[in-house]
């Protein structure tokens, strides 16, 4: 059996967590260790690269644990050594937890709330980018994952530093934003650096815009996401990309969609995204997908072909949805 292609390439640093991947399907495994705040940043990270080295090893073995019931596994492509020293081709960094938003999927607030999760404390980056790049962890052309707590709303000096950072690397920047707030710092790297920028808006209506993000944002992160495709213009190597995840039974109807799409039109987007709810797949996992769901993919792949927008299945249930949707 292949490795698995996260737990090779990538580590995620998450409000309490250093894991490789963001598999919601597996949590609680011993993949996931939590970081110990009374003990050092090298410790934290010297415990990840021993899961690390045990994991790649099981699937050496031909028996990873981890990669059971696993829905987001992605086969390695190439030669793999057992090596503690292979550096890191995405760097997720996700331990912030501040957002202008309040969606309703939020795996932050899942066990609390948003202003419990508002106030919470996190950990500095810098020092832990610092001691990666020290050790020669970071590969040429990292790519940069950003995202959950709000980037926009990130320090200054932070946002500043991983953006400066991917750009002496040569490196990428994916972010992941509510777009809530416009951010010049984002402007500018959408203008001049290799940067990708998702936003998910999940709706063609203020109305269930509200009802799934909890906050009264609509109008603005539209008008948001136009300045930012224009700020992108003329970056070949700039786009952004607007999500839709669809929620059964909240947002699965095509009356959604079509507006939804109407909207991205208008403003000129290029990408588009869909992904299933994950929480909800995990509980229906072996049920078959609701048609009202099946209706608007197959009217995400349709309209998409017919515009000539590119649209991409995501999330960590996105072979569940390509194996349902043709039932
Ligand atoms: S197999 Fe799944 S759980 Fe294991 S590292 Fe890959 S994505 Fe994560
Ligand atoms: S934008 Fe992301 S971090 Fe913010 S509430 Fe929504 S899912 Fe959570």
């Amino acid at each position: 059996m292949n490795c698995c292609d996260f737990l090779l390439n990538q580590i995620c640093f998450f409000p309490e967590e250093i894991c490789p991947c963001c598999s919601t399907t597996i949590e609680n495994t011993p993949l996931r260790p939590k970081t110990d705040r009374e003990n050092s940043l090298s410790f934290n990270l010297n415990m990840f690269f021993d899961l690390r080295e045990k994991y790649i090893k099981e699937f050496k073995d031909g028996s990873p644990f981890c990669y059971k019931n696993c829905t987001l596994y992605e086969p390695y492509r190439g030669e793999y050594k057992q090596n503690n020293n292979i550096p890191f081709n995405y760097i997720t960094i996700s331990n912030r937890t501040y957002c202008n938003c309040n969606c309703i999927y939020c795996e932050q607030t899942h066990n609390s709330s948003r202003e419990e999760m508002n106030k919470f404390k996190s950990y500095d980056i810098i020092p832990i980018l610092e001691e990666l790049q020290q050790k020669k962890l970071i590969a040429p052309n990292c790519k940069f994952v950003l995202s959950g707590g709000e980037v926009a709303e990130y320090p200054q000096k932070e946002l500043q530093y991983i953006f400066n950072l991917s750009k002496r690397i040569n490196g990428s920047l994916l972010l992941l934003s509510s777009g809530i707030r416009y951010s010049e710092e984002i402007a500018d790297v959408l203008r001049t650096h290799n940067t990708f920028m998702t936003v998910s808006v999940d709706s063609g209506t203020k109305e269930t815009y509200k009802k799934i993000k909890r906050v009264d944002a609509y109008e603005q992160t539209w008008k948001n996401l136009k300045q930012y495709i224009h700020d992108a213009k003329n970056n070949p190597n700039a786009d952004v990309e607007i999500k839709y995840i669809v929620i059964p039974g909240v947002n699965d109807s095509l009356y959604e969609a079509k507006k939804f799409i109407e909207k991205c039109i208008k403003i000129k987007c290029k990408y588009i995204k869909a992904e299933i709810e994950h929480f909800y797949m995990k509980e229906n996992y072996d049920k078959p997908m609701p048609e009202n769901s099946k209706e608007v993919f197959r009217y995400f792949f349709e309209i998409t072909k017919k515009k000539k927008i590119n649209l991409m299945i995501e999330g960590v249930g996105r072979n569940w949805v390509i194996s349902k949707i043709n039932e």
